[in-house]
C-alpha cells in the first residue's frame, strides 16, 4: 500500500523560504496564513544561533539550522483523535486532509497537534492577487486548514510543490512503503529524525542532519544511485544528532504578506 512520506535534509537546506512561498502560491493560502514555516534550531529564538561570538581574538562557535515545518502528517495523528465531527482524517495513503465541508471551526485540532500545523480562518480569506492563486479552491471563514502533501498535484503522479521547487534539493518525497524509492532509503539507511518523537504521533515527516551532504549531487536520479553507494550512519559514525527540535513548536513570526 503506499504510504507518502518527507524527507527534509537540514544540512542541505539554506533557509531560503522558497518551501513557504511556493506553498502559499501553489494551495492559494490566505494572506497572514502559512502552512509550511522555516524554523530554526539554535538559539532560544527563532533566526538565533547558540553559541558565543568571536572574541578578543578567538573564533566564535555559532551554530544554527534551518527547520522546515509543516503538517507531518502523523501516523497516530492526535488531530485526527480530537475532531468531533470527523472533518480532519488519514487517508489511506498517508496523507492527513481536512474535509472543509465538515469542519465546523472548534479549533479542538489546532490545540491537540504539536507541531502547531494549522491556521485558523478567523475573517474572510484574502487573497492577492484577489483571484487567489493556483488551482486549490479558497478555504472559507472560519475552518482550519493546512498543508495537504499537495494531494491535488500527488493524484497527479507529481511531488508537492515544495519539493519540486526547493533549490537546496533539501525536500525529498515518495512512498515509504516502496523500499526503493529515494525516501524510503533515506529512512531505512541513515539516521533520520521524526520531529517531538517523545509524543508518539509518527510523523511521515523525517528529518536529516549531516551524513548525506558530502559528495550529494543535485538531481534526485543522481540522489538515488549515490544512496546505494554511500555508507550508512552507523558504518559512518553516529553525528551530532542530539541537536534539539525547540523550534517545532514555536510560532511563526511573519509580519502581514
Ligand atoms: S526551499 Fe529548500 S532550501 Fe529553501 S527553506 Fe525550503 S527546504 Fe530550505
Ligand atoms: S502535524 Fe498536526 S495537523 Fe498534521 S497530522 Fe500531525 S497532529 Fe495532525
Amino acid at each position: 500500500m503506499t504510504n507518502y512520506g518527507l524527507v527534509i535534509d537540514q544540512e542541505r537546506c539554506i533557509g531560503c523560504q522558497t518551501c513557504a512561498v511556493t506553498c502559499k502560491q501553489e494551495n492559494n493560502v490566505p494572506m497572514g496564513q502559512f502552512w509550511n514555516r522555516v524554523l530554526t534550531v539554535g538559539g532560544d529564538h527563532i533566526d538565533t544561533p547558540e553559541g558565543s561570538y568571536p572574541e578578543d581574538g578567538e573564533s566564535g562557535d555559532l551554530d544554527m539550522q534551518y527547520q522546515p515545518t509543516a503538517c507531518q502528517h502523523c501516523e497516530n495523528a492526535p488531530c485526527v483523535k480530537v475532531c468531533p465531527v470527523n472533518a480532519t482524517y488519514k487517508r489511506e495513503d498517508g496523507i492527513v486532509e481536512i474535509d472543509y465541508d465538515k469542519c465546523i471551526g472548534c479549533r479542538y485540532c489546532m490545540a491537540a497537534c504539536p507541531y502547531n500545523a494549522r491556521v485558523f480562518n478567523w475573517d474572510e480569506p484574502q487573497h492577492r492577487p484577489e483571484e487567489g492563486t493556483g488551482d486549490v479552491e479558497e478555504r472559507p471563514q472560519g475552518v482550519v486548514e493546512k498543508c495537504t502533501f499537495c494531494s491535488h498535484r500527488v493524484e497527479e503522479g507529481l511531488d508537492p510543490a515544495c519539493a519540486v521547487n526547493c533549490p537546496a534539493d533539501a525536500r525529498i518525497f515518495g512512498d515509504l512503503d516502496d523500499e526503493t524509492s529515494t525516501v524510503s532509503k533515506y529512512v531505512n539507511e541513515y539516521n533520520t529524525e521524526q520531529l517531538l518523537d517523545e509524543k508518539g504521533t509518527d510523523p511521515n515527516t523525517y528529518y536529516v542532519q549531516g551524513e548525506m551532504t558530502p559528495g550529494r549531487t543535485w538531481t534526485s536520479d543522481k540522489l538515488e544511485s549515490e544512496l546505494d553507494e554511500q555508507p550508512t550512519a552507523e558504518e559512518a559514525g553516529d553525528p551530532d544528532s542530539e541537536k534539539s527540535m525547540q523550534g517545532a513548536t514555536a510560532d511563526p513570526v511573519w509580519g502581514d504578506d
